[in-house]
């Protein structure tokens, strides 16, 4: 037996007053999905536990199968597998933005999306004045960078804030606060004056999302599968690596609405072959609902219905591949008129279903029809394991 997921990222939303109280999965036309919740076990899965912040990469690592609150140790240790660094024992990882700070005010995040090429200019400097061999700079892309400082000089509990979530705030009241605050506003200042001279429009580093290596058994360990992803997201990537999964990089895979998608089911579908499992993961509906944009949200679900799940149910539903279970859901919801994560449970499908599995007639895949279904995931983590052993 083979297995596929398939993660279309912020899918799920709430009913639009704009499309006649229908949800954007419900106005989209998607017969692949359809097709799949009717002739399968279809229900709900909370994949973010309570307190945790409703990121891909928590949702991810239930998807996955593991327990965020056992395993999820911050972003940075993501980022560090995403860039290849292998972190040491004592390591603490911070993702370290490139921002823009105007009249101490958080102006921009991204520092206007800074190219990675004048980005690792200034990483490189940085790290010839700042580091030490206690504290390295590491280039990633764009404004998403890698700080690593040895836990003698920082607590990996120190409190820091993630600087998408401060647009347009002063910052003063949101700075590093721990034992290491010293140290890290320290780097800050000094990387200020650097920036300065090098005349750049980031102004300053910010540090956050930090911890250690997350300790996690191999997928193979885990659930005895040799498994494989494909994504366009680093912090995915860097997930998928410290399970074990042979990350699969598909040309034309942006992360955006322009993907390739038939691209990467195409690699799904070669990957299945040397595989037990694959991950696929598409960006675009989340990034549709992040602008708040209804319209390129429904071409989005369209788009990830026909060329990726519709190229892989056609393809495993012919004969000469090995039988084929395929597990559709979001991450977590992207509502529209939130225009950000929520926590709320996802609908999920699953097809074939199984003998013994109970079964909820729907007509589709949304969230009305999956409204039906009596089954729900409390602990999200747990739906990979069941869908694995054919349980559900
Ligand atoms: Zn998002």
């Amino acid at each position: 037996m083979k297995y596929v997921v398939l993660i279309g990222d912020g899918m799920s939303d709430k009913p639009l007053k704009r499309l006649n109280g229908k949800t954007p999965l419900e106005a989209a036309n998607t017969p692949n999905m359809d097709y799949i919740a009717k002739g399968g076990t279809t229900g709900w899965a909370n994949n973010v536990p309570k307190g945790m912040p409703p990121g891909s990469d928590v949702a991810g690592m239930s998807i996955f199968g593991y327990n965020p609150k056992k395993y999820y140790s911050g972003r940075g240790p993501l980022e560090a597998a995403s860039l290849g660094v292998k972190l040491k024992k004592d390591d603490i990882a911070f993702r370290c933005n490139l921002i823009s700070v105007k009249d101490r005010k958080m102006k921009d995040f991204t520092a206007g999306h800074i190219s990675t090429k004048e980005a690792k200019k200034i990483i490189e400097k940085l790290n010839k004045h700042l580091g030490t061999k206690d504290i390295k700079f590491y280039t990633g892309l764009s404004y998403r960078h890698l700080l690593v400082i040895n836990k003698k000089l920082v607590n990996k509990k120190i409190i820091t804030v993630p600087p998408h979530d401060i647009t347009g705030k002063k910052i003063g009241k949101y700075l590093p606060a721990g034992k290491g605050e010293d140290l890290l506003l320290r780097l800050m200042n000094e990387s200020e004056v650097i920036l300065h001279q090098m005349k750049s429009r980031a102004t300053t580093i910010w540090p956050w999302g930090q911890g250690a290596a997350p300790k996690m058994p191999s997928l193979k360990k885990q659930y005895g599968k040799k498994g494989a992803i494909i994504t366009a997201v680093h912090l995915l990537k860097g997930l998928g690596k410290i399970l074990g999964l042979k990350v699969i990089n598909v040309p034309g895979a942006t992360g955006y609405l322009d993907t390739n998608y038939k691209g990467k089911a195409e690699y799904a579908l070669r990957a299945l072959k040397k595989h037990d499992m694959v991950f696929v993961h598409v960006e675009a509906p989340d990034e549709a609902g992040h602008e708040g944009d209804v319209k390129k949200k429904i071409r989005a679900i369209e788009d990830f219905d026909r060329y990726v799940v519709g190229t892989i149910l056609k393809a495993t539903r012919k004969t000469g591949y090995p039988e084929t279970r395929i597990l559709v859901l979001p991450d977590h919801p992207t509502p529209i008129v939130k225009m950000t994560h929520t926590m709320d449970a996802v609908p999920f499908a699953i097809y074939p279903f199984p003998v013994s599995s109970f079964q909820f007639p729907v007509k589709g895949y949304n969230e009305k029809e999956i409204g039906k279904s009596k089954l729900k995931i409390k602990d999200g983590y747990t739906l990979l394991g069941k869908f694995l052993k054919g349980k559900l």
